[in-house]
């Protein structure tokens, strides 16, 4: 039995696989990351970081090795309501990370990889379960008949279900999570592909006295926000179970967008009115149901909303002031 175990965080130039690279090598891991890019805000903690392009399947070949413990998957195209939502990207979204995952799943099983973890999303969910702000439903059951409101939620379900063939067929040990609403330190903030976390700091933090926050929709909608700690807790101890999933990873604290923003103002200590706009917005309301990840592998947030949220605005704040 080796020492030292591996670890390949696929996506590691990323936000949460930066993260999760940095978890993996404070547990004493050997990390390979690899992505088409290096993490933008900090030097990779991995070990090894290796430029390429997922697409190609000779890179799969190439990156993971035989020795593999634990495969995280986390890349593909990303992006908030402005990127996703807007129609303009269905193509490279649905072909770039069906690409990715095509590859990932038969390499994976070439190559004997003991655990691969896939991150799956909250847009999996159809979208006439989430029409009511206040009561959205997320249970992981009612994820059928499916429906979701975007094509990256439809990639995302493809590839679920992609890497449960695999399981089923050939024994592949895979992890399924659905992310909902990732956000922490070092996370895209401005440039188009910015979350509604990162972008509502960003707007409240550039806001001058006299100027409005203006955000997208009405400011009725719903969401749930995990912070990124508790979201590489979970990662890892699903990884490490005996489940499969797919399970929510998620925050149940709903809240609206405009509650949101006044969350924010509060922590900047600002007071600048907020101005609702049209543009692109996503389901009505959406809202992570823990009930099963909680029973299966005890997992539960520590973080409540306002301590994860002061974190990230300090963070956007000495962006936007450098
Ligand atoms: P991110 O965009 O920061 O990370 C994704 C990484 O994938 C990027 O660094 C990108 O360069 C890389 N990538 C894209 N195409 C590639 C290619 N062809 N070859 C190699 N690398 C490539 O996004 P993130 O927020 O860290 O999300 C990680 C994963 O979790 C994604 O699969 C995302 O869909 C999923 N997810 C995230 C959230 C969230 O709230 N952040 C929610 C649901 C699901």
């Amino acid at each position: 039995m080796r020492a030292i175990k591996n670890a390949i965080v696929l996506g590691a130039g990323g936000f949460i696989g930066s993260h999760l690279v940095k978890r993996l090598k404070d547990e004493g891991y050997f990390v390979r990351g690899v992505d088409i890019k290096h993490p933008e805000f900090s030097r990779s903690a991995a070990d090894e970081f290796i430029i390429g392009d997922l697409r190609d399947i000779q890179v799969v070949k190439d990156v993971i090795s035989n020795d593999c413990d634990e495969l995280y998957q986390l890349a593909g195209e990303v992006g908030g309501a402005g990127y996703l939502f807007t129609g303009e990207h269905d193509a490279e979204v649905m072909h770039n990370s069906a690409q990715i995952n095509l590859n990932v799943a038969q390499i994976a099983l070439e190559k004997n990889v003991r655990s691969l973890f896939y991150s799956s999303s909250a847009c999996i969910y159809p979208e006439e379960n989430q029409l009511n702000p206040n009561s959205p439903n997320c249970e992981e059951n009612s994820a059928y008949p499916a429906n979701p409101d975007s094509e990256y939620g439809w990639e995302k379900l493809f590839s679920e279900r992609l890497y449960l063939s695999y399981k089923r067929n050939h024994g592949l040990n895979v992890k399924i999570a659905r992310f909902h609403n990732i956000f922490g330190p070092e996370s895209t903030w401005t440039g188009g592909r910015e979350k509604a976390p990162a972008a509502i700091c960003r707007k409240v933090a550039e806001a001058k006295e006299n100027e409005t926050v203006k955000i997208w929709g009405d400011g009725l909608q719903t969401r749930s926000f995990l912070y990124i700690d508790d979201c590489i807790d979970a990662v890892l101890k699903l990884t490490r179970s005996n489940f499969s999933g797919p399970y929510n990873i998620g925050s149940e604290e709903m809240i609206s967008m405009y509650d949101f923003t006044q969350l924010i103002l509060k922590i900047s200590k600002k007071n600048n009115h907020i101005e609702t706009i049209e543009g692109p917005q996503g389901v009505r309301g959406r809202c992570s149901h823990n009930a099963l990840v909680s029973k299966d592998i005890q997992w539960i947030p520590k973080y409540n909303l306002e301590t994860g949220v002061t974190k990230l605005y300090e963070w956007i704040e000495k962006q936007v002031n450098n």
